[in-house]
């Protein structure tokens, strides 16, 4: 690593806060309309969870994105980032657009996801059929067993 590329490390590493290895790493620095952080790097505006793919995991194929796991646009934890391919990411887009990550199911929703989390519906498949985040049902299908058991408890 030369000079050039250390100084630049230490800049993006100050932009950032990490909790601990497995949290979401929140780019602090400013961020695009989507929510992504950018960093400038090499002479071009970047995106910093792109930025933090290429300094931890490596280079970034030609044609590929790189994805969030975690659902957080602003995440920089290379652990939460997959590569896919533009098509993932403009579905992954698409679907974050259509509601906010925060958006909450109504009553019958909320009763039909349940229904189809035990029917063992995958979460993915029931997130994108109400187009809400994959954290709002996961989050749901929680608050449900944990009524439940203490429903049954009681
Ligand atoms: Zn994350």
């Amino acid at each position: 690593m030369d000079y050039y590329q250390k100084k630049q490390l230490n800049r993006f590493m100050d932009k950032f806060s990490m909790p601990s290895k497995e949290s979401c790493w929140e780019w602090d620095a400013s961020k695009d309309s989507y929510g992504y952080g950018t960093f400038w790097y090499k002479g071009c505006s970047e995106r910093a969870h792109r930025v933090s793919y290429m300094t931890f995991v490596g280079p970034i194929p030609d044609g590929m994105c790189v994805l969030h796991r975690c659902d957080n646009t602003s995440c920089v934890n290379p652990d939460h980032l997959l590569l896919g391919t533009q098509a993932d990411n403009v579905h992954d887009m698409d679907s974050k657009q259509r509601r906010n990550t925060g958006a909450r199911l109504k009553g019958g929703e909320i009763w039909l996801a349940n229904r189809l989390r035990h029917a063992n519906i995958t979460i993915s498949m029931i997130a994108k059929m109400f187009r809400v985040s994959r954290r709002t049902i996961r989050r749901l299908t929680d608050v449900q067993r944990i009524t439940q058991t203490i429903f049954m408890e009681n």
